[in-house]
């Protein structure tokens, strides 16, 4: 099928972009890479009138390291990250995770605005939003907001942005040195979407146990989310083979996988167990 009619509007500021989502009166939607709206929008499954394009709109392609953290802004492509060799160090979570989203081809187009406001549950860098306790900046009529980005995920494909607000930046706070990370996966071909995806990190006391655990999963809920229960086991232990399949039996206990085409819920349960494990023996042994 091809897309129903639609006006373009090509913005070149912040404002305009917004007073056109505005006058749309919610039959106006963003686009950034179009790698998920115009595939959606060819199966009549998004029908928007208007499409505001955000590519003249500036400071939306910036990645900033700071103090702060890593600030992605909303047009940051993949492989503009992949090439950024300075988030290896700055934060080398996304910059793994990354390296799992999509093809060549979608990688070049791909946005990090489109990505969390497209919010699939299997997709890497809402995962990694959350796992991190990212802060989102969104702009509306009303001027700007933060939110974090565990409430900003609304469920399969929704989020709380408004039809009139243009998510600017993503903020993935400061990673000190010496954190312990993995990002596992697991996709049935390199490039398609997870069928279940863990990230996790901590940062070892002088001692070797594991405090402020972080683990999130993607692919197996309505949204990406942490396991707080898994989390709970790690803390204070070290990662020693007991410790890993307690962590395991308590993310088993907090999670409730879907069944769908890709996977029977069983299947991604025994997924979660699987990476989780690697992820702990891998991030210990960084
Ligand atoms: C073959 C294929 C394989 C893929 N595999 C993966 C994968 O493995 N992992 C993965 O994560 N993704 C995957 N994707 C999706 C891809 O990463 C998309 O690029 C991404 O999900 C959306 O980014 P975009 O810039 O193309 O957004 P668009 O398609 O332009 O927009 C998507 C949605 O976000 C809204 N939007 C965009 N920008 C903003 C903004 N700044 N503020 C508010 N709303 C906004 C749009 O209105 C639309 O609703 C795949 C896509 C394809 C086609």
């Amino acid at each position: 099928m091809k897309p129903s009619a639609f006006d373009y509007k090509s913005p070149t500021s912040l404002e305009e972009a917004i007073r056109f989502l505005q006058a749309g009166e919610g039959n106006a939607k963003i686009i950034s890479g179009g790698q998920s709206l115009m595939p959606m929008m060819a199966f009549r499954l998004a029908v928007p009138e208007v499409l505001v394009d955000l590519k003249h709109v500036p400071d939306l392609d910036q990645i900033e390291i700071t103090s702060e953290g890593v600030r992605l802004g909303a047009r940051v492509r993949w492989s503009d990250i992949s090439r950024d060799t300075r988030l290896t160090m700055a934060n080398p979570l996304l910059a793994e995770a990354i390296t799992h989203v999509a093809h060549y081809q979608v990688r070049n187009r791909g946005t990090v605005g489109g990505s969390l406001a497209h919010a699939d549950p299997s997709a890497e860098l809402p995962g990694v939003a959350v796992t991190c306790d990212a802060i989102l900046t969104i702009v509306g009529p009303d001027g700007s907001r933060n939110q974090n980005a565990a409430d900003f995920f609304v469920g399969p494909l929704e989020t709380s942005l408004a039809s009139d607000e243009v998510l600017t930046s993503l903020l993935l706070p400061a990673w000190p040195a010496g954190r312990r990370w993995s990002f596992r996966e697991f996709a049935r071909r390199k490039g398609d979407f997870a069928m279940a995806g863990i990230s996790a990190f901590y940062d070892p006391d002088p001692e070797g146990r594991a405090t402020n655990v972080h683990i999130g999963c993607i692919g197996v809920s309505d949204t990406p989310r942490r396991l707080p229960g898994a989390e709970a086991a790690l803390n204070g232990q070290r990662p020693t083979d007991d410790v890993i399949q307690a962590v395991v039996a308590a993310a088993n206990a907090e999670i409730d996988p879907p069944s769908d085409i890709h996977a029977p819920a069983e299947y991604r349960r025994g997924l979660v167990g699987t990476l989780l494990t690697r992820s702990l023996v891998e991030a210990a042994s960084r």
